[in-house]
């Protein structure tokens, strides 16, 4: 489960995500969802790039805003 609090932490680089549109949500799905992490849009990463699975084959990503106004796709990424 991965709760949203404030300041929202980047589960990568640890340092704030300062709005909900500079986030993005990535996470594994083979058929179960595993590995959610919230983090920095690439535009917005202190370090360039805060993606972890981007190589991963079942990798799907998605805008934190755009998660979070899908009250069905969060429930299935365990975000509350
Ligand atoms: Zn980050």
């Amino acid at each position: 489960m991965t709760i949203i609090s404030q300041p929202l932490l980047c589960d990568d680089c640890k340092t704030p995500i300062n709005q909900v549109s500079e986030g993005m949500v990535e996470w594994i799905d083979d058929g179960s969802i595993s590995d959610v992490r919230i983090v920095h849009n690439p535009a917005f990463s202190p370090n360039g790039n805060c993606y972890k699975h981007t190589h991963h084959y079942h990798r799907q990503d998605n805008h934190l805003q755009i998660v979070l106004d899908n009250l069905e796709l969060k429930n299935r990424l365990g975000i509350i």
